[in-house]
C-alpha cells in the first residue's frame, strides 16, 4: 500500500528521491486507530482529534521537496500535529525542532514518536513567532494556514535559508517559498493552492 502511495505521489509530480524514500519508509498506519487503518495510505488528510488533521501525503511531500533538505539542516516545523511530517524530515537527515500550540497534541506526539524511533526536539507554544531560543534555522516549514508571512520567521532564517508557508484565507492558501538571499533581500516563489487548518497565535489568526 505504501508503494502504491509512492506511485500516486510520483504521478502528481514529486521527484525528490529523499522525500519518496522517507514516505516509503515511515509506517503511516501507526498514526491511525485500528478501525481507520484503511485510510492510512490514501492520499488524503485525516482527523487526528482536537479539530486538527494529519496532512495529506501529497502536501507533506510537496512541502518537504520545496525545503531542499541537505543532511544535518536545522529545520523548524510549526504545527507538530501527529508528528508525521517531522518523521519525514528526520528520515531525510534533518535536525528537526517542532513546535505545537495544542497541549493535548503536543503531549501525545512527544510520547508517541520516540516509540517509533523518531526523536525530533519537541516544543509547546505559539510557533507563529517561531522558536527564537534556538534560531537561526536553515529551513522553516509551516504546516497551518497563515494570514500573512510572520516577520519573526524571516528573522529566524539563516542567509540562504528557506521558509515554506501556506498563506491565504480560511478556505484556501497559496504555498509560498521564501528564500532569504541576504538580510535585506527575499526571493519569493508562489505555487498552487492548498487547504490547511488555521495558524493560530500572535502572528497567525490570533
Ligand atoms: N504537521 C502535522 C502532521 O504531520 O500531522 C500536520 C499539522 S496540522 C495540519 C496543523 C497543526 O498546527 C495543528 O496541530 C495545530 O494545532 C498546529 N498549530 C496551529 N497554530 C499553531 C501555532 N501558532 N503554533 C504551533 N502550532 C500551531
Amino acid at each position: 500500500m505504501r508503494r502504491s502511495l509512492i506511485k500516486i505521489l510520483e504521478n502528481k509530480g514529486i521527484t525528490d528521491k529523499k522525500v519518496l524514500k522517507a514516505i516509503n519508509t515511515i509506517p503511516r498506519h501507526y498514526f491511525f486507530d485500528n478501525a481507520l487503518l484503511g485510510h492510512a495510505y490514501q492520499d488524503k488528510a485525516f482527523p487526528i482529534g482536537e479539530g486538527q488533521t494529519i496532512s495529506q501525503p501529497y502536501t507533506v511531500a510537496f512541502q518537504s521537496e520545496k525545503l531542499e533538505i541537505s543532511p544535518n539542516d536545522k529545520v523548524l516545523e510549526i504545527g507538530t500535529g501527529s508528528g508525521y511530517q517531522a518523521c519525514v524530515l528526520v528520515e531525510m537527515g534533518a535536525n528537526v525542532y517542532t513546535i505545537e500550540y495544542n497541549k493535548v497534541l503536543y503531549e501525545r506526539t512527544r510520547k508517541f514518536l520516540p516509540k517509533m524511533g523518531y526523536t525530533p526536539k519537541f516544543f509547546c507554544g505559539d510557533g507563529s513567532k517561531g522558536l527564537p531560543r534556538y534560531a537561526p534555522y536553515d529551513k522553516i516549514i509551516v504546516t497551518a494556514g497563515a494570514p500573512t508571512v510572520p516577520t519573526s520567521l524571516i528573522k529566524q532564517l539563516n542567509i540562504n535559508g528557506i521558509l515554506i508557508i501556506p498563506v491565504g484565507d480560511s478556505s484556501k492558501q497559496k504555498m509560498l517559498k521564501i528564500t532569504k538571499v541576504d538580510e535585506k533581500k527575499l526571493k519569493k516563489e508562489e505555487f498552487d493552492y492548498f487547504s490547511f487548518v488555521p495558524l493560530l497565535g500572535d502572528e497567525g489568526w490570533g
